[in-house]
């Protein structure tokens, strides 16, 4: 994984706006222990520890998509003109077959369509290689992940799994501000001899629960997913830019990146947007917002 121009670019922007972030981002070389590699939405490739992770592989090309009309939520979207959008909205930044390459392990924060490729015969993950370890957050999921063939199925926990020296943690998510649209996962990562540590907050809001847990676990590097994305049952589903100021209040000291941008039909902040409410509240190149493809690497 190389770091491309474009993420050279904007991550020496946010470097330079924020002096605290210095020591701990290496462009490169081989100092680097934890690699955070954008791919699409929540889409990720995570090094830690050495061990490759593939987080919330939704692989489905444009050409594969959904929109909102054509499924079973179409009546809880907000706004009529989010109806016919493809999902996911842009293509994957790079040959499918160089996002599978020697991952060591999938996780998975959630089983929703814009994490996970899903089939109207209920099976899911159709591209991905059945026999890599897949961590789901609990038995429902399982089972699903069995039926679909997988060969090794783990579950995470709330102490912890561990992962060729890795530990997972599970941590809690709540997914939407009028009640969840089911239950979803953050995933803390820690290891041995690994400075840092990580937290993908997964598909949260901000609540009591999640600073609680900021509180306990102080990440030293946070993903949290930001496009503000709403339905009309569940409320917001995930952050947006009043959420985001409250991570960075709570962890001043972490490196906060956000995610799931730009590729679902009923999120109500692009990357542009939110930068700019971001930028309002004073937060200017604190928040570091990769670009599709685009890498950082820390030490
Ligand atoms: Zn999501």
């Amino acid at each position: 994984m190389k770091l491309t121009r474009k993420g050279f670019i904007g991550g020496t922007a946010a470097f330079a706006a924020t002096s605290h972030f210095f020591p701990a981002l290496a462009m490169g070389g081989k100092k680097e222990a934890i690699k955070i590699h954008q791919i699409r939405n929540a889409t990720l490739r995570v090094r830690f520890g050495g061990v490759e992770f593939l987080i919330d592989p939704w692989l489905a090309s444009k050409a594969e998509g959904m929109t909102f009309r054509k499924g079973s939520f179409a009546s809880e979207v907000v706004d009529p003109a989010q109806l016919d959008i493809v999902m996911p909205m842009c293509e994957l930044p790079m040959p499918l077959a160089d996002v599978l390459a020697g991952v060591d392990a999938y996780v998975l924060t959630h089983l929703h369509p814009d994490h996970f490729d899903m089939a109207s015969d209920g099976t899911a993950g159709a591209k991905l290689d059945k026999s890599v370890p897949l961590f789901v957050q609990n038995e429902r999921e399982v089972g699903v992940m069995k039926k679909s063939g997988f060969a090794d199925v783990r579950m995470l926990t709330d102490d912890g799994v561990t992962f060729n020296g890795v530990t997972l943690k599970r941590t809690y998510a709540k997914h939407g501000t009028k009640e969840p649209c089911g239950p979803a996962s953050g995933i803390f990562f820690t290891a041995p001899g690994e400075k840092k540590t990580l937290w993908i907050l997964g598909d949260t809001i901000w609540c009591d629960e999640v600073a609680k847990t900021m509180a306990e676990l102080k990440p030293d590097v946070v993903i949290l997913n930001a496009c503000a994305a709403q339905l009309k049952t569940y409320g917001r589903l995930i952050m947006d830019d009043a959420d985001v100021e409250s991570v960075c209040r709570a962890a001043p000291n972490a490196t906060v990146i956000a995610s799931h941008m730009d590729t679902v039909a009923h999120a109500s902040l692009t990357r542009k947007t939110l930068k700019a409410a971001l930028e309002k509240r004073g937060l200017a190149g604190r928040v570091l917002m990769p670009d599709d493809g685009e890498e950082y690497s820390f030490n």
